[in-house]
Order: structure tokens, then sequence, then C-alpha cells
């Protein structure tokens, strides 16, 4: 991969990152690139029916973890 390529991977990847995953209630949120389940770090209370938290994803082999960003959850709360 050329330098530019990566750093266009990169960019997509801190991208989907700040955008944000769906937090189901029962299984917790997935990693959007790996797919891997996320550890929570942050919980935010709930605010017009959303629920915001923070998560690693904690996969070895995962790009998200070596460059050490948040991921970004959104839970629907009745
Ligand atoms: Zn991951």
């Amino acid at each position: 991969m050329s330098a530019e390529g990566a750093v266009k991977a990169i960019v997509a990847v801190v991208a989907k990152c700040e955008e944000g995953v769906e937090y189901e209630t029962d299984v917790g949120a997935a990693c959007p690139e790996c797919g891997d389940m996320l550890a929570t770090t942050t919980t935010r209370t709930i605010q017009d029916g959303l629920r915001e938290r923070y998560h690693k994803c904690t996969c070895a082999l995962c790009i998200v973890r070596m460059l050490g960003l948040s991921i970004k959850s959104i839970e629907k709360v009745e």
C-alpha cells in the first residue's frame, strides 16, 4: 500500500469511528472495522431517548485498536 493509500484508509477508519455504530441493548456494540464486540469505556446519560457510549476495540489485529481510537455508539432508549 502506498503512503497515500494508507493515510486514506486510516482517515476512513477514523470517520467510521466518529460516525458511530448502533448499540443493541441485548448484545452491545460491534467494531465497524473488524466486527468484534467492543469494550465500553464511557456511558453517558440518556438524552432525548438516546444514550451515547464510547468504546474501545480489543481485537489484537484491528486497526481501530492499533490507532487507539474510541468508537461512539448510540442506543435508542424507549
Ligand atoms: Zn475492531
